[in-house]
């Protein structure tokens, strides 16, 4: 565990200069420690990032030197393989290592910490129980903080939170496997779908970090599970605090969660609350909400609290997000789906019996096949557009499916749905690919996707 006073007077190396890095060396230095932040990247790469570091911080770029061995302790950003050869020397030269998020949370004054982990619908988990948080805290003059991997570094927020605030966190699989001591007061895990292989290794290593967002845990903590899926089941066995289990394909009996007559009915502690779900599309939404209300349930969150943030609540940026109508063609942003899996929970949650649907999809390849989106394709999509560097790949995969328009860009896609599309079909945006062939990233690439759209929008024709 990283004790602030325990490490005073010594010099915190921070590895990677990242925006958690960043953050974290900042937060390192207004706590009173000399920190060295050390990147292997050259400086013209990272000079936009180092633009909020703190002008006390002494950087080395360009790789590591004989200084980053001789610190008293270091803070390892989340990605970094435990083979790196910097990670290796420190530990033989036994130089305590911390995770980003708990050396924030070691500033911090509240411990009420929650924290949200799964492959899919961590951000939208975060961010729907963070609202229901900051709603019921106000109230009694407190706050809420969103935090981790939804954007804002954990180290930005934890030395704000006062006593009596809460901090919800997203984390990753990759800050929890190195985390030592995480105490969240209520954790969660959404769902375990194959991920990160090529970082984790094995399917077994994956869901041990996963497990750690419970390990720690005391025996009166909580901790939110899904039912319905089998390695949620098999860990939570593994799991030392009390537990709770949430399913959208199955009702009553020992659960604590379930839907009924499109409602969501919450059950725990003996009581019995029946709340109406946010108006987002798809079943995945039904079970973030039941998530995010099972852990305020577990806080001792009223319920009216959790059912005003429910109704208010418009979804997260770039997540199956109404960009528009034009000529009642709905178009749709799911910039987000990177990944052929988040393409597929789109067309589940917007995929009526007939084909309406034109679907983008394309942009960097990474590696998987496209051939699983074929099914709900040949049901729902009336052409795919392919864009970017997949294109190709796209179109040979999927070419029985439905048919196929080489479009090349993203405004070409858009232009073409447009002008063959017709009153009440859908034009998705959920390109299942990264974006970084012809964006900065997918935040770049969904404002793009709606910017066209207003653009359309205000065309006369
Ligand atoms: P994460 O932060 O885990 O990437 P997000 O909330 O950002 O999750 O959602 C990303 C994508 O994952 C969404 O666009 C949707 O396609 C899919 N998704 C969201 N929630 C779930 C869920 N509960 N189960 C499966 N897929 C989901």
């Amino acid at each position: 565990m990283f004790i602030p006073e325990k490490f005073k007077g010594k010099k915190g190396l921070v590895i990677g200069a990242g925006k958690s890095g960043v953050a974290c060396a900042n937060l390192l230095t207004y706590g009173g420690f000399k920190v060295l932040l050390s990147d292997t990247l050259p400086l013209d790469k990272l000079k936009e990032r180092l633009k909020t570091l703190d002008g006390k911080v002494e950087i080395e770029v360009g790789g590591h030197t004989s200084k980053a061995t001789e610190c008293g302790f270091a803070v390892k950003s989340p990605g970094l393989p435990h083979s790196n050869p910097l990670i290796v020397k420190l530990k033989k030269n036994r130089i305590p290592i911390f995770s980003e998020i708990e050396t924030a949370l070691a500033f911090s004054e509240t411990a009420d910490f929650l924290a949200v982990t799964g492959t899919n619908g961590k951000t939208t988990t975060t961010v729907l129980l963070g609202e229901i948080m900051k709603r019921a805290l106000k109230t009694r003059g407190s706050k809420a903080w969103i935090c981790g991997n939804v954007g804002t570094p954990a180290s930005m927020v934890a030395g704000k939170a006062a006593a009596g605030d809460t901090i919800v966190m997203e984390v990753s699989s990759y800050q929890l496997e190195d985390s030592s001591c995480l105490r969240p007061l209520t954790a969660c895990v959404l769902n375990i779908t194959p991920d990160h292989l090529d970082h984790h290794g094995t399917m077994e290593n994956y869901i041990s970090a996963k497990t750690k967002v419970f390990r720690f845990q005391k025996k009166n903590d909580a901790c939110v599970f899904n039912a319905d899926d089998a390695y949620c089941r098999q860990i939570a066995g593994r799991c030392p605090s009390r537990k709770f289990f949430f399913s959208s394909s199955r009702k009553g009996g020992r659960l604590n969660a379930w839907v009924e007559g499109g409602r969501l009915v919450f059950s725990l502690d003996g009581e019995r609350h029946v709340l109406t779900a946010p108006a987002l599309p798809g079943r995945h939404n039904l079970e973030n909400a039941m998530c995010a209300g099972l852990m305020a349930l577990t806080r001792g969150v009223d319920r009216a609290d959790i059912q005003k943030t429910f109704s208010a609540f418009k979804g997260v940026e770039h997540r199956i997000e109404p960009a528009g109508k034009k000529r009642g063609i709905a178009f749709i942003n799911d910039s987000k789906a990177t990944n052929v899996d988040s393409t597929l929970v789109a067309l589940r949650a917007l995929g009526k019996r007939r084909r309406n649907i034109w679907l983008i999809l394309g942009g960097l390849d990474k590696g998987n096949p496209y051939f699983p989106l074929a099914p709900l394709i040949s049901k729902s999509v009336k052409a795919v557009l392919t864009i970017g560097a997949a294109s190709v790949k796209i179109g040979n995969e999927l070419k029985d499916a439905a048919p196929i328009i080489s479009a090349g860009t993203m405004a070409k896609a858009v232009a073409v749905a447009l002008h063959r599309g017709e009153k009440g079909d859908i034009v998705l945006f959920s390109p299942a690919c990264a974006s970084f062939d012809q964006f900065r990233d997918f935040e770049d690439r969904g404002r793009k996707f709606k910017a066209l759209v207003k653009k359309i929008q205000a065309d006369r024709t």
